[in-house]
C-alpha cells in the first residue's frame, strides 16, 4: 500500500459539522495510527527537502497545524513558531484580521517569533477557502519574513483556496 493510500484511508468525513451543510474532513485517525502519521511526516519532509534549500522556521496554524508543524520542524532540525487566534499569546504580538463567512477573525504571532529575512514554511491540516492561510502569509510579510510555501495535509479543491494564495506555492498531500 502506498503512503498516500494509507493516509487517505485515515481521513473521515462528517456531514453537517460544525454547521448544517458542511462536510468536515476529520484527520484525527491519522494521529491515532503511528504508521500513518509517519507516512504523513515522510511525505512532508520529502517535499521540503526536494523543493526548498534553506528553511529557517516552520510556522504552524492554530490548532491542527500545531500537531504536524513541530514534528516537521524536528525532522528538518529547525524551530517551530505558533500562529494563534487572537488573545492567546503573551507579550508583544502582531496581528492580522481577516473575513470569515460570518464576521471576522484575527491571527496573531509573538513579535519576536520571526525576524526580518527569515525563510519560513507555513503548515496547517487543511486548506478550505484559504482565508486562514492567507492571513498567516500577511502576518509573515508584516514581520518581513519570506514565505517559501504553504503546506497542508488536505486541500478542498472546490473552495479554491489556491486562488486566494496566488503568489504562494501550495503543497497538499490529499485533495478532495
Ligand atoms: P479556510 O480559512 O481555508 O477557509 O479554512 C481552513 C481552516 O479551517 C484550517 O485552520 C482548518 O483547520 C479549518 N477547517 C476548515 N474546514 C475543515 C475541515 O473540513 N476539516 C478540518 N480538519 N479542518 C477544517
Amino acid at each position: 500500500e502506498s503512503k498516500l493510500r494509507l493516509i487517505e484511508r485515515h481521513i473521515r468525513a462528517f456531514q453537517n459539522f460544525p454547521k448544517e451543510g458542511i462536510l468536515f474532513r476529520d484527520i484525527c485517525p491519522i494521529l491515532k495510527n503511528p504508521a500513518c502519521l509517519t507516512a504523513v511526516m515522510d511525505l512532508l519532509e520529502e517535499h521540503v527537502r526536494n523543493n526548498h534549500q534553506q528553511v529557517d522556521l516552520i510556522v504552524g496554524l492554530d490548532a491542527r497545524g500545531f500537531l504536524f508543524g513541530p514534528l516537521l520542524a524536528q525532522r528538518l532540525g529547525v524551530g517551530f513558531v505558533l500562529v494563534r487566534k487572537k488573545g492567546k499569546l503573551p507579550g508583544a504580538t502582531v496581528s492580522v484580521a481577516y473575513n470569515l463567512e460570518y464576521g471576522k477573525a484575527e491571527v496573531e504571532v509573538q513579535e519576536d517569533a520571526v525576524t526580518a529575512g527569515q525563510k519560513v514554511l507555513i503548515i496547517d491540516d487543511l486548506l478550505a477557502t484559504g482565508g486562514t492561510m492567507h492571513a498567516a502569509c500577511e502576518l509573515m510579510k508584516k514581520q518581513q519574513a519570506e514565505v517559501l510555501g504553504c503546506m497542508v495535509i488536505v486541500e478542498l479543491k472546490d473552495l479554491k483556496g489556491t486562488d486566494r494564495l496566488k503568489d504562494q506555492k501550495v503543497f497538499s498531500l490529499i485533495q478532495y
